[in-house]
Order: structure tokens, then sequence, then C-alpha cells
């Protein structure tokens, strides 16, 4: 490491320091030509044959070609979840289901830089969140509900809560391995079997999950993978004999699915968007707070259904925050995932670059003011760079609409009851964070803000003992801790 001067020197950062390439070596992970459908325990290829090809967000360079799965394979898959349903999950004691669980879990510690890199190169994120976050995280899951395997009559919902059956399991691209744990893990613990679809751009690390359940002798049909696109994911959640729909992902596709699921006998639970106020007031403590603005917002490209991305700070000290947030962006590194120096990845697809760059376009058109940090970025792949909006008013589209992308929109505010009403003026309710150094105040808000986690003094912290959803249009449902239980019991 060296330290040099920079272009950031005439922006009015003192000093920045270079740091040599440290990438994380790929050879650990070996990605073969092609990929079926994990179905009734074996891999297969789509009845008819279809595939697509799954690229590296960060080079636009194929990685492997996946099955895609149509109305054949939907119907094979649910089948052979209703057969292990009924034949061997459904009347294994709690103690027998928690093994599995807790082999599963120890064999993504024992794996995790295979899938910390796999999830890079799919996903486009950084190593160093892929494997400080992601993967543990997965783990954790596995291990918190491996515990309540046995002591479901323990959990709060009577002396013998009964799971649901199948569960059909549609989840997004931002945290593959990650979704499909918080998916699968409760799902499992509570006696019930699964149907994950992944999301078309990053299917990889759920099909080596499928394999990891294989290796770890997951009866045949409790978990199967269906790989492929929003059409298998309609198909899936229209398929006849499913008990529970989980859904993650963007509100539009949420209506639909909840309008197609009223009606039929299956329980749903909606983890949809987000528009999260993260809240500074004059008393807070400015440092931890900015890593926490920065957190909120840059974390995994923002691609965060509960990222801070309307940042509301006090006026009396809106310029000194901005400054030093400012002064903080200059010294992110965007580049090469797999660097495990990269604080900021690749976007995860062109379509949703596009949606980055349409948005920001309208933030300028309705007068807010941009600001990015001078960072090069990659000639090839899917870049944005970090951006600051300040200027922004209510009703402009980039306070409004979930960009889920590394755009933060600044507003400010002078009283807490005027801060509580912008935070509030919002369809979504996912999460918010207040930052302050009165515990009073925390808790005046907390009780007001609608919002289904309001974190304090941080933010994007997550646990797989603390319940996570939203209200309004951020969906319905909670995941997580005993709360996420009962979204797979018959309670
Ligand atoms: P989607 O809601 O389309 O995708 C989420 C999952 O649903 C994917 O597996 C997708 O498949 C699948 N899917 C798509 N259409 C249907 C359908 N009609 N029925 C059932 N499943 C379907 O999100 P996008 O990826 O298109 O992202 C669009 C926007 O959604 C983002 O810009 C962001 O604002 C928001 N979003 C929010 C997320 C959150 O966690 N709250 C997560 C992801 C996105 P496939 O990907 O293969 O098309």
């Amino acid at each position: 490491m060296a330290r040099k001067p920079s272009a950031e020197l005439a922006a009015g950062v003192s000093e920045v320091w270079e740091y040599a390439p440290a990438p994380e070596s790929r050879d650990v992970v070996s990605i073969a030509p092609e990929y079926g459908l994990f179905i009734d325990g074996e891999f297969r290829p789509a009845a008819d044959g279809a595939t697509f090809a799954t690229i590296n967000p960060a080079t636009e360079e194929p990685l492997t070609r996946v099955a895609e799965a149509g109305g054949a394979d939907v119907e094979a898959a649910v089948a052979a979840a209703r057969r292990a349903y009924e034949s061997t999950w459904g009347p294994m004691p709690g103690r027998e289901r928690a093994k599995y669980l807790f082999r599963i879990a120890r064999v993504l510690q024992e794996r995790a830089r295979e899938f910390a890199v796999l999830e890079s190169l799919d996903n486009g994120k950084p190593i160093r969140e892929s494997r400080d976050v992601d993967v543990p995280l997965a783990a954790a899951h596995f291990f918190y509900y491996a515990g309540w395997a046995d002591k479901l009559e323990h959990a709060g919902f009577g002396p013998s809560p009964r799971p649901l059956g199948v569960a059909g399991q549609v989840i997004p691209w931002n945290f593959p391995l990650l979704m499909a744990a918080w998916k699968l893990a409760p799902a499992l613990a509570a006696g019930n079997t699964c149907v994950l679809k992944p999301a078309e751009t990053t299917p990889l690390t759920a099909l080596l999950l499928a394999q990891v359940c294989s290796d770890a002798g997951l009866p045949a049909g409790v978990v199967n993978v269906l790989t492929g696109g929003g059409d298998t994911g309609a198909a899936l959640v229209r398929q006849p004999g499913l008990d529970k729909i989980a859904f993650t992902g963007s509100t539009e596709v949420g209506k639909q699915i909840a309008a197609a699921a009223a009606g039929t006998p299956a329980k749903v639970t909606l983890e949809l968007g987000g528009k999260a106020a993260n809240i500074v007031f004059d008393d807070a403590p400015v440092e931890q707070a900015i890593e926490g603005i920065v957190s909120g917002i840059f974390f995994n490209q923002g691609h965060v259904c509960c990222a801070g991305s309307r940042l509301l700070v006090q006026e009396s000290v809106a310029d000194i925050v901005l400054d030093r947030l400012r002064r903080r962006l200059t010294t992110l590194r965007l580049g090469d995932p797999l660097d495990k120096n990269t604080d900021i990845g690749a976007i995860n697809s062109q379509q949703q670059l596009d949606k980055i760059t349409e948005l920001a376009a309208s933030g300028d058109a309705e007068g807010a003011e941009r600001w990015s940090p001078s960072c090069q970025l990659p000639d090839r792949g899917f870049w944005f760079p970090p951006t600051v909006f300040t200027g922004v008013s209510q009703s402009h589209r980039i306070a409004r609409e979930e960009i889920f992308g590394p755009v933060l929109s600044v507003l400010t505010f002078r009283t807490p009851e005027e801060a509580l009403a912008k935070a509030n003026n919002t369809p979504y309710g996912l999460s918010a964070g207040v930052w302050t150094e009165k515990g009073s105040r925390i808790l005046w808000l907390a009780q007001r803000l609608r919002a289904g986690v309001v974190w304090a003094n941080t933010f994007n912290r997550f646990d797989p003992a603390s319940p996570f959803g939203g209200y309004q249009e951020s969906g319905y449902g909670r995941e997580g801790g005993r709360h996420g239980l009962a979204a797979y019991l018959d309670v």
C-alpha cells in the first residue's frame, strides 16, 4: 500500500491512500458449462430443453447456461415437494429435521469462500460484502432456525403447531443466497417442503445451495430449485397445490402475486420495496452518522429494499453533514467486485442500470442538484457512481420512487415533527433510521414512524433472531425471528 496524491486532493481531501489490488482468487469456484433444475433430489434439464445465460455484470462475460423451467417443470417440482411433505419431511420429528438444517449451515460455513466468490461473480457485489455479510448471515439463518425445529411447541403458537405444506418461494437478485436462506430455513424448520425460484440474473448460488442440500442428505423433493425468468415465477405462484407463497421483490410484481393468490388456499407473505428515511438530528454523533448514511445507501450498490435512500438532515447541521459526507464518498473504491478493497461493485444488470439512470435523470430535470465523487467507471460491465442529490423536494420522483441503486436524495427539516411527517410521507413502510443522542427522541420517533424496522444510531443491521418486514406497499408478513416461523405454520 502506498500513499500518494490523487485527483481527490483537488476536491479538498487532504490525503488519499491508494491500495494495491487485492483480488480474491476465483479458482476456488468451478462453474460447470451448464446447470439443470433441481427437482426431486436430482439435477435435470428443463422438460422442453430451454436454457438461458447468466453473466458476470462486472465484465458482461457469460458465466454459464442454466435450465429455464416451464410449466411442466413447475408441475413436477410442486408434485415432488408434495410427495416429500407427505412421505418424509412432514411426518419427521423436529429433532430430526434440525439435524439436516445444522448440517446445511455447517457446510455453508465450510464452503463459505466458494459461495462468496460465486455470489460476487454472478451478482457483481463486492467480495467484502458477500464474504462478510451474505454468506455468514445465510449460515446464521440455518443455525437459528435449526434451533427452533424441535421447539415449535414453545414458540407461542400453541402446543402442537402444524406446518402449512408446500411453499412456493420467489426471490430477487440483490441478496441471492441470503434470500434463499431467509425463505428455506424457517420453512424447513417448521416442516414444510419448498420450491424456490431464484432471479434470472443470479441463479448460481441457489443451485450450489441445492447441491449442498443434496450433499447434506436432505430427502429428495424437500427442496426444489427452479431457475428461470419472470414467467417461471408467474407459473410457480399460479400452480395449484401450493399451501404457501413467499415473495421478495418489486411492489408491482407483489401486487400481481397477491391478486393471483386471492381465492386460493395459499397463505401469502410479501416483502416488497422501500424508500426509507435516514433521519439525522443536530445532536447526532456526526462521524458515526456519516458511516451510517454511507452504509445505509451505498451498501450493496443500494440494491437493498430497506436502503436509507432518503437522508433527512436537520437544517442547522446540513452543511457540515453534507461536507463530511462528500469527503467520505471520495474515499469509496468502485471497481472489481473480487478485489477485497472494493466498496462499490457492479450494478446487477443493464435493465437495472437503465432504471437508475432514468430516475437520476429525472432528478436533474426536476431541479435537484447532482454530485458524485470523481471516480473512473470500468469500460465494460454495468456501473453507476455513488451519487448524492441535494435540493430535493418531496414531490420529486427521486424522493418518492424506489431507485434501488447508489443514489441518495437529501432533504432537510427543522423540527422533529417535520422530520416525522416527511419520513412517513411515502407509500412504503419497510425501514427507517434515527441518529440522535437523545433516547427519548428515538423512542418518540420509533413509536410514530410507519416502518417495520427502525434502527437507532445504526443502519442496515440484520440478525436472524429479529423479525423483518413492512407496512403498506412494502408488503405484509414477517421474516426472521419467532415471527418468521408463524409465516410457515398453520396458526
Ligand atoms: P421483480 O419483482 O420483477 O423480481 C423479483 C422476483 O420475481 C424474480 O425472481 C423475478 O424473476 C420474479 N418475477 C418477475 N415477474 C414475476 C411474476 N409476474 N410472477 C412471479 N414472479 C415474478 O423485480 P426486478 O428484478 O424486475 O426489479 C425491479 C425493481 O423491483 C427494482 O428496480 C427494485 O426497485 C425492486 N426490487 C425490490 C426488491 C426488494 O427486495 N424489495 C428486490 C428486487 C427488486 P426474474 O428476475 O427472473 O424476472
